[in-house]
């Protein structure tokens, strides 16, 4: 049982059902079932005040918190408060859309927060014809026809938000060193710096510099449902960016 908090009215708790329905009975694959509780949203919720309504409800289990960049000048306060209570973080720059738009196609270059470029690739996308209609007059769900287009696209996705980390302008960002797995309730508290790392990104990544970048796919990661075979390294699809070193 994982608990998730989002600010998204239907888009994120949309995406969590699918997670459910396609993913959380294991699909006798010896990856093992799961149950997504999405933690009920009140208006006007931030970013920090997600962390703390998650963590509320979530008890022994694991909590995670979902949110964007989109407007939000908070979300230091909400890292710090997710690290005090080990919170997962699953924080996309400049907004969820980013995320959807990786199952279809890699997207590079910073948005400045704004999510309208986004919106307008993920429209266009090949694949993506369910979305044409996307955030078009504020309707933004994940059903029917647009969970369909999502199916089967998860690696490609993960490999993809993966390989954001890899390119990140800060330059020593590294996808591999990313944590994955169940957190550890009982150990010490993490500094927010430490804390923000475990998306792979380096302790002096800012996360918002992050832009643009998802944690989305750690949280597949965690169910084990990111195409990638257990145990192994690499991901079933990998496009890393080539490393530069700048020795001058
Ligand atoms: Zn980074």
């Amino acid at each position: 049982m994982l608990y998730v908090a989002c600010e998204g009215e239907s888009t994120e708790p949309d995406y969590l059902d699918y997670l459910n329905d396609q993913f959380g009975d294991g699909g006798g694959q010896g990856r093992q079932s799961f149950r997504i509780q999405l933690v009920p949203r009140r208006d006007g919720r931030t970013p920090s005040g997600i962390v703390e309504a998650v963590r509320k409800v979530a008890g022994e289990d694991e909590a995670w918190a979902l949110f964007d960049r989109d407007r939000w000048n908070d979300i230091p306060q909400a890292v710090k408060a997710a690290a005090e209570s080990r919170v997962e973080l699953a924080f996309s720059h400049p907004s969820f859309d980013l995320w959807l738009l990786l199952h279809f196609q890699m997207f590079g270059g910073a948005q400045s927060g704004s999510g309208k470029i986004v919106v307008e690739k993920l429209r266009q996308a090949r694949g993506a014809d369910a979305f044409k209609d996307y955030g078009r007059k504020g309707e933004k769900s994940i059903k029917g026809a647009r969970r369909d287009a999502l199916k089967g696209r998860e690696g490609k996705a993960v490999a993809h938000a993966r390989s954001l980390v890899a390119s990140c302008a800060q330059g020593f960002c590294e996808p591999d060193r990313a944590k994955i797995g169940p957190v550890d309730l009982k150990a010490e508290p993490e500094s927010p710096q430490a804390w923000a790392a475990r998306s792979g990104h380096a302790l002096e990544c800012q996360v918002l510099q992050r832009d643009p970048s998802t944690d989305v796919w750690r949280l597949l990661a965690t169910l084990g449902i990111d195409g990638r075979k257990p145990g192994k390294g690499a991901p079933a699809e990998t496009e890393t960016a080539p490393l530069i070193v700048d020795l001058s």
